[in-house]
C-alpha cells in the first residue's frame, strides 16, 4: 500500500497565520502542470522497491495552498498524469482540500466526476470577526453554503477544519463553533491550536507586541471542551487533532502515522520510503523552472530516528504504539528500549502514559494537550 500527496502552492490571498508553501502570484500557475508532469515522469519508479501489490496507490491527497483555486480542467490534468503513471488501487481514498469561497455546484460536480470521494474544507471558525482577523476570504455563511453544496452534490465523506487558541476567541465562541460544526454533521473534524509560524504576519505582530497567544491554561480549557463536545456529538478521537464518525478516519493521514510509503509531488512536498525521506524545495519558482533533479534533498534516517519517529507518531494516536513494534524496528532497539522503559515507568506513575497488558503504550486522551512535551521526554538518543 502506498500514497501520493500533491501540493498545489497557490492561494488567492494569504491568511495571517499561514506558514505553508504557497504564493498569491498568478505568474507561475501556467508553469505548474508542465513542471508537475516532469516530476511525475522522473518519479515514476519511486515505489519500485516495494512488492508489486504494495505499489498500488491507496490514497491520493491534493492539498495546498488551495487546490480549489485551480480550474477543474487543470486539476483533472494533474490527476490524469498521476493515474497514467502510477498503479491506482481499485478502491482508494481521494481527498481534495478546498476553500469555501471556491465551491459552487458546478465545481463540486467536477470534483465528483474526477473521482474525488473525500473533501477537506478549511472553515476555521463560524464567527465572521475571527475570519476577518485571520484574513480568510470566506465568511461563515459562505462556509455553510459550501458545505451544503458539497453534500447535495453527493459527497458523503467531508472533513472540516477549525482553529482554536487565539485571543479574539472566547470559550463561549469556541463552544458555539463546536455546536455549529456538530449540527452540520461532517464525517471528520480536524481542530488545530493556533501557533506562530516563522515569516508570517502573526510572527511580525508578535514581535511588535500587537499579538500574543492565549495562556496554555486557556488553550487547554478549549482543547478539553473540544474533546468533550465532539465525544458528545458522536465523534471518536483517533489522533491529537483529529476526530471522526466511526470508520471515517483519514486514511491518507493515518498512513503517515503508520509510516506507509508515500510520494510527495509539487513544491515543498515530502516523500518517504523505507528509511529514506526526501523533500522538494519550497521555492515555488525554482520548482516550476528547474529540472527536478536539482530541487530535492533527502536523508536516510538513523536507527534512533526511526525508533523516535515510530514513538512520536504512534503516541499522537489513540492506538498508541506497541513495544514489539519498537523492539523490531532496528537492530539497536534493545539498547533504546533499556533507555525508554524506565522513563515509561516514571511517566506511568504520574498518569502521563498508560501501558496495556499487550505492551502498548498510550498517552491518555486527557493528556493529549501536553503530548509534545511527553513525547520529547521519551525520545532516545
Ligand atoms: S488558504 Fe490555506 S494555504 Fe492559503 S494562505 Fe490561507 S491557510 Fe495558507
Amino acid at each position: 500500500m502506498a500514497g501520493i500527496y500533491l501540493h498545489v502552492p497557490f492561494c488567492n490571498s494569504r491568511c495571517i497565520y499561514c506558514g505553508f508553501c504557497s504564493t498569491v502570484s498568478r505568474n507561475l500557475r501556467q508553469k505548474y502542470i508542465p513542471a508537475l508532469k516532469r516530476e511525475i515522469s522522473e518519479r515514476r519508479d519511486f515505489f519500485s522497491s516495494l512488492y508489486e501489490t504494495d505499489q498500488r496507490i491507496k490514497t491520493l491527497y491534493i492539498g495546498g495552498g488551495t487546490p480549489s483555486v485551480l480550474p477543474p480542467d487543470t486539476l483533472q490534468e494533474a490527476v490524469s498524469a498521476i493515474r497514467e503513471t502510477f498503479k491506482i488501487a481499485e478502491e482508494y481514498e481521494f481527498t481534495v482540500e478546498v476553500n469555501p469561497d471556491d465551491i459552487a455546484e458546478d465545481y463540486a460536480t467536477s470534483l465528483r466526476k474526477m473521482g474525488v470521494n473525500r473533501v477537506s474544507m478549511g472553515v476555521q471558525s463560524f464567527k465572521d470577526s475571527h475570519l476577518k482577523w485571520m484574513r480568510r476570504r470566506h465568511d461563515s455563511a459562505t462556509a455553510i453554503n459550501a458545505y451544503n453544496i458539497l453534500r447535495n452534490s453527493g459527497f458523503d465523506n467531508i472533513s472540516l477544519d477549525l482553529i482554536f487558541g487565539f485571543p479574539l476567541m472566547t470559550i463561549k465562541d469556541w463552544e458555539e463553533n463546536l455546536e455549529k460544526i456538530i449540527d452540520l454533521n461532517p464525517e471528520h473534524i480536524s481542530a488545530y491550536q493556533m501557533g506562530i509560524d516563522p515569516d508570517t504576519p502573526l510572527e511580525r505582530m508578535e514581535k511588535t507586541g500587537d499579538f500574543s497567544l492565549p495562556s496554555q491554561e486557556e488553550s487547554e480549557e478549549m482543547y478539553t471542551l473540544l474533546q468533550k463536545k465532539l465525544k458528545e456529538g458522536g465523534y471518536i478521537q483517533y489522533e491529537v487533532s483529529n476526530f471522526c464518525k466511526p470508520d471515517r478516519h483519514s486514511r491518507h493521514n493515518s498512513s503517515y502515522w503508520n509510516r506507509t510509503p508515500y510520494l510527495g509531488l509539487g513544491p515543498g512536498a515530502h516523500s518517504f520510503i523505507g528509511r529514506h525521506r526526501e523533500w522538494n524545495t519550497s521555492d515555488i519558482a525554482t520548482w516550476c523552472d528547474s529540472s527536478t533533479l536539482q530541487i530535492r534533498e533527502g536523508e536516510t534516517l538513523s536507527p534512533e530516528d526511526v525508533f523516535n519517529e515510530i514513538l512520536m507518531l504512534g503516541l499522537r494516536t489513540t492506538d498508541g504504539v506497541n513495544l514489539n513494534t519498537l523492539r523490531n524496528c532496528a537492530p539497536q532497539s534493545p539498547v533504546f528500549l533499556s533507555d525508554l522503559l524506565p522513563k515509561i515507568s516514571a511517566m506511568e506513575s504520574k498518569g502521563l502514559i498508560t501501558l496495556t497488558k499487550d505492551g502498548t503504550i498510550k498517552i491518555p486522551p486527557e493528556r493529549f494537550f501536553i503530548s509534545d512535551g511527553i513525547i520529547r521526554e521519551l525520545f532516545v538518543c
